[in-house]
């Protein structure tokens, strides 16, 4: 088996491109990772090693044309898996978290073939995706609604418990419940993120990084963080 550096390298030179110390280090990365990732993940591993967004995105779009990696596309999401030395599968992918996994059922690769043969096509390629909610996005779904049961007991309109990844920056809110384990409440209460409190968005990327406005400091959150932080929306005269 040829070495995928090699490869690569090859690729480079016959268009005419440099293979420089900064793509080998995206390359050792990008080969380190088994699985599925989005250009975000790898940038994020990289940050370190002081490579810039726009080496990461150019060795990708090399890598991608090179034939060593693929694109998944997955609505507005684009993720990256190697294809070098990888078996054919398909994926299953939760629409709430962006959770990607791999599956192969020789069943559906067999009947594939024969809705290809019936139709009268010469069979080359296919692509096949789950879209689902995924356990961990199901339970908390169970249990937002089952808080939001409760609060309207009390009187708060259900629409206005979200999990803190749905809110928009500039947005404020108060924080109603922190749906964690001991450990993750902990961390969050020592950052001042505890129930009652009231926060203010700052960004929000829908996938990378979350960073919010605890009185006066920025806190940066993990993105699967903020979907167990529940939070109501204040009313303008609740706002500072
Ligand atoms: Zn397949
Ligand atoms: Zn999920
Ligand atoms: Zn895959």
């Amino acid at each position: 088996m040829r070495d995928y550096k090699e490869i690569f390298k090859k690729y480079l030179q016959s268009v005419g491109k440099a293979y420089a110390r900064e793509i080998e280090v995206v390359l050792e990365k990008v080969f380190a990772i088994h699985g599925h990732f989005t250009n975000e993940d790898l940038e994020k591993k990289l940050v370190e090693k002081q490579i810039t967004k726009d080496i990461v995105e150019a060795t990708l779009s090399d890598l991608v044309a090179a034939g060593l990696i693929r694109k998944i596309y997955f609505e507005d999401r684009v993720y990256y898996e190697q294809v070098y030395g990888h078996a054919h599968h398909d994926h299953i992918i939760c629409i709430n978290c962006g959770k990607i996994e791999a599956f192969q059922d020789d069943l559906i690769e067999k009947e594939q073939r024969r809705i290809a043969k019936e139709k009268h096509y010469e069979f080359l390629k296919h692509s096949m995706q789950i879209v689902g909610l995924c356990l961990e996005c199901q339970k908390q779904k169970n249990i937002l609604k089952r808080f939001q049961e409760q609060k309207e007991d009390k009187g708060i309109e259900k629409e206005k418990i979200l999990p803190l990844s749905m809110i928009l920056p500039g947005e404020q809110v108060e924080i109603v419940e922190l749906n964690a384990g001991d450990n993750l409440k902990y961390r969050l209460m020592s950052m001042g993120l505890q129930t009652g409190q009231k926060i203010e968005v700052v960004s929000n990327s829908f996938h990378g990084p979350f960073l919010v406005k605890v009185q006066n400091a920025r806190i940066a959150l993990g993105y699967g963080v903020t979907h167990k932080v529940l939070v109501r929306r204040l009313e303008n005269d609740e706002k500072k």
